[in-house]
Order: C-alpha cells, then structure tokens, then sequence
C-alpha cells in the first residue's frame, strides 16, 4: 500500500475523535435553566427563567425550597439574564482552577466545554456574533491547561452522576 494513503487514513481517524465543531452557541442558549445550590438545603436545585412571562423560578426537589422572582426591575424593563442570577444563587457546577473558577450553567453546558477543551481541532464555522467558545476567558483555550481542565469536568461529572445529587 502507498505510503500516502496510510498516512490519509491515520489522519482521518484523529479528525474524528478530536474534532470539535463550534455550533455557534452563546451563553443564553444554557442560562435559561441553571443549576444552583438550594438557599434551603445548600443541594443542587434548579432556577429556571421564561423571558415571555418575564418570571425566574428557584426550586429545589429536595428541600422544597420554592421561589419565584419577576425579571422586571420596573414596569417598563427588565432584564434578561441567566436565570441564578434573579437570586443571586451559588452556580452548582463549580470548581476553581489555578487562580480562576471553571463553571457551567447546567450538564449541556459542561458537556459543551469538555468537547472544546478535549479537542486538538477547532473549526469555526462563519458567523456574525461571538460564540460563549470565543468568549471564554484565556485558560480556557491554553493547550497547557487542556489535561488540568478536563480533570475538573470529570469531578464536575461525578458530581452530577452522584446518586445524592441525581434529583
Ligand atoms: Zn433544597
């Protein structure tokens, strides 16, 4: 077999596993349910925001910690945000990293940075606006953090897959 086309195949193979297509997503595309920690019970519970019914909600399954806020701050205004942020509540999804803090809104959104960060390729398709990718803080995208980064996600991931922690 030419040489060429070993060469080919060995390529094609790494594309697949590594490829990373931005799909473009911007951060509202996760804040609309966020995980935070419960106010009640300090477990993971849910805020959740509806920009046409202009309400943010903070409920927690296990403690039943119920809130509900408007995202008016007049009546003529109000502002679109990521849903914690009604509450002011702790992200869930947390953890620090070297003298920054790695976070997530939600298990998408950590799933979307750890097919970024685990990627050796980076494509990027045409657009008119910034991606949450472009606009992630420098470490993010330093291939010397790459390994330290993804062993974050994975605590994140056990997190999430905890029993404790599954509601
Ligand atoms: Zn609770």
């Amino acid at each position: 077999m030419p040489k060429q086309i070993i060469t080919l195949k060995k390529q094609n193979h790494r594309d697949q596993l590594t490829r990373f297509q931005d799909e473009n997503l911007i951060l509202s595309d996760f804040y609309k349910e966020v995980w935070v920690v419960c106010p009640g019970c300090e477990k993971k519970a849910i805020a959740k925001v509806n920009f046409e019914t202009k309400t943010a909600r903070l409920f927690c399954l296990r403690c039943a910690y119920n809130k509900e806020s408007a995202t008016a701050f007049d009546k003529n205004a109000s502002i679109e945000t990521a849903a914690h942020a009604y509450f002011q509540a702790e992200l869930w999804l947390q953890a620090p990293f070297k003298n920054e803090v790695f976070w997530a809104y939600n298990d998408k959104h950590l799933e979307y940075l750890e097919k970024y960060i685990s990627a050796t390729l980076r494509e990027h398709k045409d657009r008119t606006h910034f991606t949450l990718i472009e606009k992630l803080p420098k470490f993010y995208h330093e291939a010397k953090n790459r390994e330290g980064l993804l062993k974050v996600i994975a605590k994140l991931k056990s997190k999430i897959s905890n029993p404790s922690n599954r509601i």
